[in-house]
């Protein structure tokens, strides 16, 4: 789009995130890694920004990268009962959705202009009109693993095929060459075509062969027969390319916060202590809560344990000895440290004390391990986790006791918590893998590696368009 005699070859690419930090924070690091490539970025901030974390670190980055243009875009009023949802990310989702018309003059206006826009994958079916009309390359930027971005991509004719009266009915999704996903590991909201998150998938899968590619925070060594499988979809189905461009590594501007539990770490013998945490937006019932508390105490590790009692950190409000009970706060002090704020978990997983991680199976949290070669212990909550899992499980990085279940539909004991935790630090091949697949996600990421390549392609290509 720029004119000959530009002496400034650089692409200028923006990124459009959704909400959660899941989604915020892939998008930050891409970012990162496209301006020390050399591009000019603009980052679109959808206004008002649902939860605390998001904030600081959308700011956080700002300040860090004074050459990111930030473009705020503010929201159209949004009645969340016109939505069928109670999830305030989703809603949030939602909202930017209703306003996408207003981005054609941020998008069109941005000065040198525009190469391409890389967009949260929530968001795609409402956004693409906008650039298509503008004759602007659109990108997806996909924030979960190849297994699940193959179920979105199927979720269309598994709709059209297998619904009957607004429920999706069916048993497994074929994979060729791989282990099918079967209906207990499909998000649960995806059954109810009523639900908000059905309906955007629904449009968002629809979606996809109009874009112009997806990016997606994988790699090769991880994932490589599922990107096969998808890539041999492609010609059929009509679906763009897939980047496999991950791990998108963390970048030094989102350490923040409080340090003492990393203190507390450098006190504790190598690989010797569990970290636990869910994410940043699921928090276990108050009767979970105890028993996992239980649990780490049976399995006799010592712990680090991120406690959350609220979906969104801004209505966390009660005090730890609240949530816990005083009996239990003095019980644990001499085997872990329990945190009930934000922490810097890039940090934590690269911590030499770190022998082992228990997850809800978020995807970045999944890739952040992987990196820095920790086992896993998966306790599926919702969502894409069961999906997760299956990657995680079937490459030897950790294990997934399927019979606890999603998050809501059992209380798992605490004695058969802390038995499953025992078990994963003891597993040795465990540790073997681990550490293999974090080699591996180095050769991805580093120069003339899988990953690295697949960036640089596109740059190649963003230059070419601009
Ligand atoms: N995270 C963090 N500190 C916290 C909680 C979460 O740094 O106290 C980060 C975590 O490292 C990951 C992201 O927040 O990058 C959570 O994304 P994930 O996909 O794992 O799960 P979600 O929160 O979307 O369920
Ligand atoms: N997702 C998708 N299509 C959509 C919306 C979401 O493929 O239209 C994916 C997205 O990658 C997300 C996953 O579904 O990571 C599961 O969403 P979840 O409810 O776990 O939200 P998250 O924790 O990622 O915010």
């Amino acid at each position: 789009m720029s004119t000959s005699g530009d002496f400034d070859s650089r692409p200028h690419v923006a990124l459009l995130p959704s909400a959660g930090m899941g989604h915020v924070t892939p998008f930050l690091r891409l970012a990162a890694s496209l301006v020390h490539s050399n591009c000019h970025v603009t980052l679109i901030t959808a206004y008002p920004i649902v939860s605390l974390a998001e904030s600081e670190n959308i700011s956080l980055f700002l300040s860090a990268f004074p050459q990111v243009t930030e473009k705020q875009f503010h929201l159209l009023p949004f009645d969340p009962a016109s939505a069928n949802s109670t999830d305030p990310f989703f809603l949030q989702w939602e909202a930017i959705r209703r306003s996408a018309h207003l981005l054609a003059p941020i998008l069109s206006l941005t000065s040198p202009p525009l190469s391409a826009l890389i967009t949260d994958v929530s968001l795609i079916s409402s956004v693409l009109p906008v650039t298509i009309n503008l004759g602007l390359p659109n990108y997806i930027l996909f924030t979960s693993s190849a297994r699940m971005c193959y179920l979105l991509a199927s979720f269309p004719a598994i709709v059209a095929s297998k619904t009957s009266s607004g429920s999706v009915q069916f048993d497994n999704l074929e994979i060729p060459g791989l282990p099918p996903i079967p209906l207990s590991s499909v998000p649960p909201a995806l059954l109810d075509l009523n639900n908000l998150f059905a309906t955007l998938f629904l449009q968002n899968g629809q979606s996809f062969i109009k874009s112009n590619g997806i990016l997606i925070n994988t790699f090769e060594a991880l994932e490589g027969e599922m990107l096969d499988a998808f890539n041999g979809r492609r010609e059929l189905d009509g679906l763009p390319p897939l980047y496999a461009i991950g791990p998108l590594l963390p970048s030094e501007f989102e350490s923040r916060g409080s340090n003492t539990y990393l203190r507390w770490l450098d006190e504790q013998p190598e690989g010797s202590v569990v970290y636990v945490s869910f994410g940043s937006r699921t928090a276990l019932s108050r009767e979970q809560t105890k028993e996992l508390g239980n649990g780490l105490l049976s399995s006799g590790c010592k712990f680090l344990w991120v406690l959350k009692d609220t979906k969104v950190d801004k209505e966390d409000e009660d005090r730890l000895e609240n949530v816990l009970g005083h009996e239990f706060t003095k019980k644990i002090e001499n085997q872990g440290l329990v945190v009930k704020n934000w922490v810097d978990q890039e940090k934590i997983l690269g911590h030499s004390a770190i022998g082992g991680f228990v997850t809800h199976g978020g995807w970045n949290s999944l890739v952040e391990a992987v990196w820095h070669g920790v086992r896993l212990l998966v306790w599926p909550q919702s969502g894409d986790q069961k999906i997760n899992a299956e990657v995680m499980a079937r490459s030897g990085l950790g294990t997934w006791p399927e019979n606890w279940g999603w998050g809501a539909e059992r209380l798992v004991n605490g004695d058969d918590i802390g038995e499953k935790i025992k078990n994963m630090m003891g597993n040795e091949l465990l540790e073997e893998q681990a550490a293999h697949f974090g080699e591996q996600a180095r050769k991805a990421t580093g120069v003339g590696g899988s990953s690295e390549r697949k960036l640089m392609d596109l740059i190649e290509e963003w230059k070419r368009k601009s």
